[in-house]
């Protein structure tokens, strides 16, 4: 069947795009839009196309697969080219989601009809790639200069209500988009020649600022080049005739489909949908997910809890005891408040959400959850004690979860009567904000207990990864690698501010020690002292975070790798003194380290240690382990992880 169709009734057109899954614009799309342009150009009677598409969305965007690859043609300005100087008006009937080329075809049309649930936008940045059939030249002559920026920089999608406000649709309907479609196709043609999009003047607007534009992606992108080639496209869309914009910005397209960003973005886009790989193949039953136990509601607790009750279900979170549980309440409560505040939900849900916790510290009330995650603190006989707990009052079938960090599955899973009902469910903090969710199978782990960690993700739009059972998993031990390494380089001549600005400049949000201030360095202070009976006489061990510690210096609350005095990180001159201390002591003569130099050796721990992950099985897959490290630890996206930086 042909993914284009074509029919008409009476002086209407219509041409559908039939694509499945979300009509993307491959070539044959492309080639059957340019085969209805001709059609229609033959046909006398026909005075207005109505272009539409089926299934659940308009297109939502170019065919990702061929991008990495020479375009084929009919290419997609052309046949927007062809639509836009028609003889007879295009409307486009928006459905779904108009996103990217998508939002391109739309723009080349003569109108534009969007249901009141449409999304629409430009995130080809997201793939570090911009628009390059024409979407930056039409988007300010549909919506003002600073609306075209802020859609194409952030590459965010609008709501269809936001959308008509800005110009971008001109009329908005509730029900039959392609019936109000062609009743405005209708009314353009009762105006003679339509005028394309292209030739329209720009949107008159205050004018914009360029400069502060420009700076502002800098800070933001971190590294990233699409944004300011974004901003780029518009300004030139400002300043340069229409035929050499477009030309200027198909350049500016082309060259960005061939950079490493680009691959890189595409890497971690198909990696993401690509996780979890074992999950899918869990020929099992879920678990119910509509009640969920949660043990321990502190910081994991809780937000997982919220995570869940966002999503819907029922949660009942069983504390120490009747203080600690209405304390780990009023935290849900909190964390939810806050979702309403930044308008992430609204006040209704906010209101569902916290209806339905339960709270209390019987084991009992558990037994009507499915499922039972637990995140109480991270010591082994605490854990082990709550299963022992559990496996007494929880029916056969139910699932339990640890949300352990770095504890062993396997020794948890031996405390209860069906090892294969254990598995690990590692949250990252925000857990209701974070996207990744590491799926420990356990040794003895069961069909049915990985394909309820599946079902979870789905349920809460994360992205599982597997992971085997090790010290700290997958995320967890790369950073334990890598940090120790960094504690090596401080000992061998670095400073912490130094070791943060390169990774900084690399594209973290925030350097190693920076974030190790701001989860707190006690809990991995502990954990050192508890290795400490354990770790090989002749293993390099750095022990500068020790004395850190010992020196009362525990994170960002008081003082840790920098002082906070101020409100801010400022290095300090006693961070130093301990280091130089400890250089002395382990008879290291310091020198200086060049930011690329700190970064190389960064990024070799992590691809020897990832290496190592998947030699033991303990990973699927490498782009696993990219995902990981992108979601869960702040790697730079347009990076692409530090196994696809491996390969290349
Ligand atoms: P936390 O100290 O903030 O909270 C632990 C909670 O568990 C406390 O409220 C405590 O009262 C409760 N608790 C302790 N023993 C209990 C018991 N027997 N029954 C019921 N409740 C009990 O700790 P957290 O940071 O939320 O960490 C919890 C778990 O999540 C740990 O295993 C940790 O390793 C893991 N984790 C933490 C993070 C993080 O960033 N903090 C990230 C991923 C995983």
């Amino acid at each position: 069947m042909s993914v284009v169709t074509c029919e008409i009734h009476g002086a209407v057109a219509h041409v559908v795009i039939d694509n499945p899954p979300v009509n993307a614009l491959s070539q044959q799309v492309r080639a059957g839009l340019a085969a209805a342009c001709s059609d229609i150009a033959r046909q006398k009677d026909v005075r207005a196309v109505v272009l539409s598409c089926a299934g659940r969305s308009f297109v939502a965007g170019a065919d990702i697969r061929e991008l990495g690859q020479t375009p084929q043609e009919p290419f997609l300005p052309d046949v927007l080219a062809l639509i836009e100087n028609a003889a007879v008006p295009w409307v486009a009937a928006v459905h779904g989601t108009a996103l990217g080329g998508g939002l391109e075809l739309a723009m080349a049309c003569h109108g534009r009809v969007a249901s009141t649930s449409a999304k629409l936008g430009l995130p080809e940045v997201s793939l570090g790639i911009i628009p390059g059939s024409g979407g930056t030249v039409r988007l300010p002559r549909l919506v003002s200069m600073d609306d075209a920026v802020q859609l194409v920089t952030t590459g965010k999608p609008v709501a269809a209500q936001a959308a008509k406000t800005m110009g971008l649709v001109d009329r908005l309907c509730a029900e039959d988009v392609v019936k109000e479609a062609e009743s405005l196709a209708h009314e353009l043609a009762g105006k003679g020649v339509p005028q394309p999009t292209r030739a329209r003047p720009l949107v008159a607007g205050p004018p914009v600022d360029w400069m502060a534009w420009e700076a502002e992606l800098r800070k933001r992108s971190r590294g990233a080049v699409a944004p300011l080639e974004a901003l780029g496209a518009l300004r030139d869309a400002q300043s340069l005739g229409v035929v050499e914009a477009l030309s200027a910005e198909r350049e500016r397209f082309l060259r960005l489909a061939a950079s490493e960003e680009a691959a890189a973005l595409r890497h971690i886009f198909f990696a993401e949908r690509g996780a979890g790989q074992g999950l899918k193949t869990a020929q099992a039953e879920p678990a119910d997910l509509s009640r969920v136990g949660v043990i321990g509601g502190g910081t994991m607790g809780a937000g997982i809890a919220t995570a869940l009750l966002l999503a819907g279900s029922q949660v009942h979170l069983v504390e120490r005891d009747a203080s600690a549980a209405e304390t780990a309440g009023a935290r849900v409560a909190d964390t939810i408040a806050g979702s309403l505040k930044r308008g992430v939900i609204s006040q209704d849900k906010a209101d569902a959400a916290l209806a339905a916790l339960g709270t209390g510290q019987d084991y009992a009330a558990l037994a009507g959850c499915p499922l039972v995650i637990e995140a109480v603190f991270e010591d082994l006989d605490v854990k082990r004690e709550v299963f022992n707990k559990l496996d007494a009052v929880m029916p056969d079938d139910a699932v339990l979860a640890t949300n352990t960090s770095y504890l062993d599955v396997n020794r948890l899973a031996e405390t209860t009567r069906d090892p294969s009902r254990i598995l690990g469910l590692h949250f990252f903090s925000p857990a209701h904000v974070m996207k990744l969710l590491e799926v420990v199978r356990g040794d003895a782990t069961g069909a049915r207990a990985l394909a309820t960690g599946a079902a979870l993700a789905k349920r809460l739009r994360k992205v599982p990864v597997v992971a085997g059972v090790c010290d700290g998993f997958i995320g967890n031990r790369i950073m334990a690698a890598y940090r120790r390494d960094c504690e090596f380089m401080l000992e061998e001549g670095a400073l912490p501010q130094q070791i943060d600005a390169a990774m900084e400049g690399f594209g973290f949000a925030m350097g190693l020690y920076k974030v190790q201030d701001m989860s707190g360095l006690d809990i991995a202070w502990a954990q050192r002292k508890a290795r400490a009976a354990t770790r090989p006489a002749d293993e390099r061990y750095a022990r500068i975070a020790d004395n850190l510690c010992e020196a009362g210096r525990l994170g960002r609350k008081g003082k840790g790798w920098y002082d906070y005095a101020s409100g801010t990180a400022v290095p300090d001159p006693e961070v130093e003194k301990i280091i130089f201390a400890e250089s002395a002591r382990a008879g290291r003569t310091r020198r200086d380290f060049t930011p690329e130099e700190i970064m190389q050796r960064i990024l070799s721990v992590m691809q020897a240690e990832g290496q190592a992950i998947l030699n033991e099985g303990i990973a699927e897959s490498a782009a696993d382990i990219d995902v990981v490290m992108v979601l869960g630890y702040g790697f730079p996206r347009h990076k692409g992880g530090p196994m696809f930086m491996a390969r290349a």
